[in-house]
């Protein structure tokens, strides 16, 4: 089976082999060597110099955290959105008790950036902005480098979800000035979904020390405690760190820059490859996303038909739209563990598949 859906993503048989192994004390020494060497590799990965935590939890979950450990009900929050999965980050934030000031982009569409230049002059009193840097739902990637040059501007705390990017896309927390960013297991880690990842800048770590949102399971405080002697305030998905541990040797040990130049070769042949099969793609195509494809397909396929001859009889697994995309787009995954091969082999699928999911 080819899973190409934008996570959870296929894992190498060094994942699935260390997932095998037998349990171990998540308080003793040799649990403590791994969360010490995960936490460095992972350091690298996002670019930073600043404290990364994992947090047993989906991407979600990572989320919610970036919120609770740095505000307090009533703060005032500016969420940029353009698809789904900004929505989901604005709607945790109002949960508990932040006032969002949602400045909303159509889906698919670029994030304006003038606009979001007047909305921090508008209200001073901003806190914090919320971005998505890869928009799962649309197959499109933000220009991070350039909202965060306008929020450091006004010197605010620039909270970013890079659930479906990082590991995968260029996203340099430290040089780009991210406070909190956020990935999970599941998407370009090669591992199962168990894991949320954060990384707190000094910044973040001063928001902390006011925020009085309330939290237990994902209080930062308890995770820097217990990282200190090697472990974590909860029992962790134990097995996840055992995976991850192994994949992200594969990921230094092919380098950082040649995994994103990777992900960029294999995008293009999934844009190139449903282009020339005729159709177009859902975002603007400059920012069209290294991590998922996003199709339009409402004139032309029934979608669930697609998607599901394309599991049945190709043994191919894509997604489609969600929420007010579904049946208007369909999605191919290329994170993780994905070569210029897999893609080719998703595309000839759709290929034979297409006549019979025409719509007609
Ligand atoms: C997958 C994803 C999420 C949700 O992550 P879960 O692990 O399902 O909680 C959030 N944001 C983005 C951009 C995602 O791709």
């Amino acid at each position: 089976m080819q899973l190409r859906i934008p996570g959870p993503t296929p894992c190498p048989p060094q994942a699935l082999e260390a997932m095998g192994r037998q349990m171990i004390n998540h308080r003793g020494e040799e649990f403590g060597k791994i969360l010490n060497s995960v936490t460095g590799k992972l350091k690298q990965a996002f670019q930073t110099k600043g404290d990364v935590f994992l947090l047993t939890g989906s991407g979600t979950g990572g989320l919610e955290a970036a919120i609770v450990n740095t505000l307090s009900p009533g703060d005032r929050v500016l969420s940029i959105s353009n698809g789904y999965f900004g929505e989901r980050f604005a709607d945790i934030a109002e949960s508990y008790g932040a006032e969002v000031t949602r400045l909303n982009f159509e889906w698919g569409k670029p994030v304006d950036l003038k606009a979001v230049e007047k909305a921090l002059k508008a209200d001073g009193n901003i806190k914090a902005v919320l971005a998505t840097h890869n928009e799962t739902s649309t197959g499109m990637t933000n220009d991070v480098k350039e909202i965060s040059a306008i929020v450091k501007k006004s010197d605010k705390l620039l909270l970013v979800d890079a659930i479906s990017s990082l590991g995968c896309i260029n996203l340099p927390t430290d040089d780009w000035h991210c406070d909190i960013v956020v990935t999970a297991s599941q998407k370009g880690w090669m591992v199962p979904p168990g894991l949320a990842m954060v990384s707190v800048s000094e910044k973040a770590w001063r928001a902390h020390a006011q925020a009085k949102m309330p939290r237990y399971y994902w209080d930062f405080t308890k995770a820097k405690d217990f990282l200190q002697k090697g472990q974590t305030p909860w029992t962790p998905a134990i097995s996840v760190f055992f995976a991850l541990d192994t994949t992200l040797d594969l990921m230094l040990s092919e380098g950082l820059n040649n995994v994103f130049a990777r992900h960029t070769r294999v995008a293009q042949v999934a844009r190139n490859g449903v282009k020339s099969l005729g159709f177009s793609l859902f975002p603007d195509e400059k920012y069209a996303s290294n991590t998922v494809t996003a199709v339009n397909a409402s004139d032309k396929v029934d979608v669930s038909k697609l998607v599901r001859i394309l599991r049945e009889e190709h043994e191919v697994v894509i997604a489609g739209g969600q929420q007010k995309l579904s049946g208007k787009i369909f999605r191919i995954g290329h994170l993780g563990l994905v070569y210029e091969k897999d893609i080719k082999a998703v595309l000839e699928a759709l290929t034979k598949a297409l006549p019979q999911a025409k719509k007609g």
